[in-house]
């Protein structure tokens, strides 16, 4: 079977082997973020619907799940903000019940945790991972082009709230730009705010695909494991874990290179580590897929990426 709204699965860098479910259209977000490695936002919206047929993403589940595949996480995520679908709670509540040997993640922008039903819909989930990049609101804007309607306090409040109530794991993500976010006073009440949100980690990432603004550059490691000794419970982000299989993976490789590059751009040895391939074997694809211009290619600062779009 074919399947339209789950993805992978992936090894991810903090998930382990993790089945995505993409619950909302292409950048569909709350937020425009320069470094977003699926370009610029093209719905900003902050109003939660059904943006896809719930059924149909069930039905996807069940028809997945059945077999048993051997996964660390179901993870909520995708290409846009997981928490703008009206029906979040009830899927994940569908996994809970159902296949209750599955933890469940949700990968969000954290922006609409100051809405109660938001915090009430995920609270069955094991982990939450929201993101907090900016505390002041100029470095917020520049950094994260929310939708009007958000207000920065009322984000943190909620992110307050929602550790307040929610009995999981809370990893806060912060994306580090260089000469954006990065300055001491900006730091400084990062650090107040964490302090206040109180997450049980604080996970830094930054730039290692090409972002939606060109001029987003990655910060240094040194730099990165600086700010992770100053801000409470932090770490930089590690690297992929090793692979695992599981016979549930899909055979059909033009397919899955075009599906992964659909969610992120990748290097060759990116996809040769995703989808279990020898580099020889991605190569011999990608060549095809450029020939035909099904993708394209394009520099960036851990070398040559590959984006469908
Ligand atoms: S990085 Fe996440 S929150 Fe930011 S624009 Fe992209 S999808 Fe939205």
């Amino acid at each position: 079977m074919k399947y339209k709204y789950l993805y992978g699965p992936v090894p991810s860098r903090r998930l382990g082997f993790s089945l995505g479910v993409d619950l909302v259209p292409f950048k569909t977000c709350s937020l425009d973020c320069v470094y977003c490695q699926l370009g610029r936002t093209t719905n900003l919206t902050i109003d939660r619907k059904e943006y896809s047929p719930t059924a149909e993403i069930i039905d996807e589940l069940n028809q997945y799940l059945k077999s048993s595949p051997s996964l660390d996480f179901i993870t909520f995520s995708g290409s846009g903000e997981p928490t703008l679908h009206s029906r979040l709670g009830e899927m994940i509540g569908l996994v809970k019940e159902n296949y209750p040997q599955y933890k469940v993640a949700v990968l969000t922008n954290g922006t609409l945790f100051c809405r109660g039903e938001v915090r009430e819909e995920v609270k069955r989930a094991d982990l939450l991972v929201p993101s907090l990049d900016a505390v002041s609101e100029p470095v917020f804007k520049r950094l994260n082009g929310p939708h009007h309607g958000l207000n920065l306090e009322e984000i943190i409040s909620g992110l307050i709230q929602l550790r307040s109530e929610f009995e999981g794991e809370i990893w806060l993500e912060v994306f580090i730009v260089p000469n954006l976010n990065d300055s001491e006073t900006e730091l400084q009440v990062l650090k107040e705010a964490i302090e206040r949100i109180n997450p049980d980690k604080v996970q830094l990432n930054t730039l290692d695909r090409p972002g939606a603004e060109s001029w987003v550059v990655a910060a240094r490691k040194e730099r990165l494991e600086k700010i992770a000794s100053y801000l409470p419970r932090a770490e930089v982000i590690a690297k992929f874990p090793s692979e695992k299989r599981t016979g549930a993976y899909s055979k059909d490789i033009e397919a899955s290179i075009v599906s992964t590059l659909k969610r992120r751009p990748c290097t060759a040895s990116d996809l040769s580590r995703i989808l279990n391939l020898h580099p020889n074997e991605v190569n011999k694809y990608l060549h095809a897929l450029l020939e035909e211009e099904k993708v394209k290619l394009e520099e960036g600062e851990r070398g040559l990426f590959f984006r469908v779009g």
